[in-house]
């Protein structure tokens, strides 16, 4: 097959967008909010990958709503560097008319550039932890930046209840550290955020390794909480 066509393509300081279909929303509207999130996100966690980031907006079939990253990586001798940063976000056709679906888009958009400090390969009981933290602090930050209403993520810290009372592994855990997090956050934000940024200052110290090795900084934020984790599990 030929290169894809888009039917819309535009490009902003850090990301080139394409976009397969016709969407609610605007190309320049994404790549406002992406750069937004990338500035608060430098903020935050120090700088990000240094390249510009393709983002596809594709269409996908109706349950199939998603989205990942692709970070393909050259590596020199002992040194890394970043060559193609790509994520790939799938919507089906007529997404995003409702105010919830729309909020659900912007998280995916925002929940992948967050990987690109926070994110890559990692144990995967680590990576559950990975895949909470992304999803707490992506709401939290298009809430702050005004991307979504307040409501919106009320009502997603009740589902977190309730996928911890009714869900399985891994729905069930993941939940129970977002809900985590929302309490580390209420009482001093300042240490949810420097949690974030040490994550990612551990990912970019090992950037060029296979796997990353975050235990020292979830050790060090989450101590006891991962001890109560082996402790529940042992009792069942
Ligand atoms: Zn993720």
């Amino acid at each position: 097959m030929n290169s894809k066509e888009y039917i819309a393509v535009a490009s902003s300081e850090h990301f080139v967008y394409k976009a397969e279909t016709n969407r609610p929303w605007r190309p320049e509207t994404i790549l406002e909010l992406l750069e937004q999130a990338h500035q608060e996100f430098e903020k935050l966690m120090g700088p990000g990958l240094d390249t510009v980031i393709e983002v596809e907006d594709r269409m996908c079939e109706s349950n199939n709503v998603g989205a990942r990253a692709e970070i393909r990586k050259q590596i020199h001798f002992q040194q890394t560097s970043i060559i193609e940063v790509k994520f790939i976000c799938e919507f089906p056709q007529n997404y995003g008319y409702t105010e919830q679906e729309r909020e659900l888009a912007y998280h995916f958009f925002v929940h992948e550039l967050f990987h690109c400090w926070v994110g890559g390969n990692v144990s995967s009981s680590d990576g559950l932890i990975i895949e909470a933290i992304t999803q707490y602090m992506t709401d939290l930050m298009i809430g702050r930046l005004g991307w979504c209403n307040a409501d919106f993520l009320i009502q997603g810290r009740a589902n977190w209840q309730e996928i911890v009372k009714t869900a399985n592994l891994p729905h069930k855990l993941i939940a129970e550290y977002k809900l985590r997090f929302h309490k580390m956050y209420t009482n001093d934000p300042d240490r949810l955020f420097d949690f974030c940024r040490d994550l990612a200052t551990c990912f970019r110290q090992q950037r060029s390794r296979e796997k990353t090795d975050i235990s020292p900084v979830l050790q060090q934020y989450l101590g006891t909480v991962l001890k109560e984790d082996q402790e529940n599990n042992t009792e069942e």
